[in-house]
């Protein structure tokens, strides 16, 4: 089979052997595999990576898997779990500390994975819409979620890459007023598509002002960051209202200032993070997709494997919202 490679600012093909079945793993031949905006750091590094996470296709071969058979549509989730543990049992896999061996990139052709970490897709949802069910829509669910975001609330959204955009779309299907944050045109004009009331460059306007103008000087009861950036994570906390929440679902490997006593004690506010979603989302994200006719809009770009170092070329230009690869084209 064909797959991707990445390093030094490039994206190439090489070929690999073809995965096999073994009891509960079975092989999904990869019909769209977005590219998330943590497969860049091997294609900035130097060398040869493998990479990708996320993905739908069809179950092609299977040794004992007993839930799915040859032929079915499924959304692969990224990793793999030991499938016995209390975070597993959940639905939490993602955190699972025995995660079992032998889940491959997804940049692939041929994708082998736990069935358990593959469920059955509906046939009303194709496959490009689907696949944004990885890490287009997942960490913003899991967000909004435990925000309780709804109807009522205002959620600032700091950072509109293909994350941060699905919470501007998610958070707009819940119906929440939105107000966005990026300093690239592109995405802004994206997040407004996808139901942002605002949204505000702030090498042009001042953020802190604009959310104190519009809430009688109170803040926001929610907000998320998805840049990563340390400013963008301290701005997120200083917009919050008293007993506000934030969530930070962009990577920060560093440090931000927290104050456990002006941060914390005297507003009251909380801060969670978010990674991947919980196996029970699957049925909300599915409504999603459905009733929200602008979910589409999360995709800017499709490319063949041919052309796979021109997509990485326009993921990197930060023009774009998701960037999916169909493997067989
Ligand atoms: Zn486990
Ligand atoms: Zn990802």
């Amino acid at each position: 089979m064909k797959i991707v490679m990445t390093g030094s600012r490039r994206a190439w093909i090489e070929d690999a052997p073809d995965p096999t079945p073994e009891g509960e793993w079975v092989v999904v031949r990869a019909t769209a595999v977005p590219i998330c905006g943590s497969d860049m750091h091997g294609y900035y590094a130097e060398g040869a990576h493998t990479g990708g996470h996320e993905a739908v296709g069809e179950v092609v071969a299977v040794d004992s898997a007993h839930r799915l058979r040859v032929g079915d549509r499924v959304l692969v989730h990224p990793a793999s779990g030991c499938g016995q543990c209390w975070l597993c049992r959940r639905g939490d896999y993602i955190h699972c500390r025995a995660m079992p061996a032998g889940s491959g990139p997804h940049f692939a052709q041929y994708i082998r994975k736990q069935e358990w970490l593959c469920p059955r897709l509906p046939d009303d949802v194709e496959d490009d819409l689907a696949s944004l069910m990885g890490c287009g829509l997942s960490p913003a669910y899991q967000a909004l979620t435990r925000l309780g975001v709804n109807a009522f609330s205002t959620v600032l959204i700091t950072g509109l890459g293909p994350v941060g955009l699905g919470a501007v779309a998610l958070a707009s299907f819940l119906g929440a007023r939105v107000w966005a944050v990026d300093t690239v045109a592109w995405r802004r004009q994206r997040a407004e598509r996808l139901g942002a009331e605002a949204a505000l460059d702030p090498n042009q306007t001042d953020v802190l002002g604009f959310v104190r103008d519009h809430t009688c000087g109170e803040g926001v009861p929610a907000a998320i960051d998805a840049s990563g950036h340390p400013e963008a994570e301290r701005l997120c906390i200083d917009a919050l209202r008293a007993l506000g929440k934030v969530a930070f679902i962009g990577e920060n490997q560093g440090d931000i200032a927290y104050s456990p006593s002006r941060d914390g004690i005297r507003r009251g506010i909380e801060i969670i993070a978010a990674w991947h979603q919980n196996l029970n989302a699957f049925a909300d994200l599915i409504t999603f997709l459905r009733r929200f006719p602008q979910a589409s809009d999360l995709i800017s770009h499709t490319f063949g494997l041919a052309d796979v170092d021109e997509a990485f070329r326009v993921f990197a230009s930060r023009e774009a919202a998701k960037v999916v690869l169909h493997p067989w084209a």
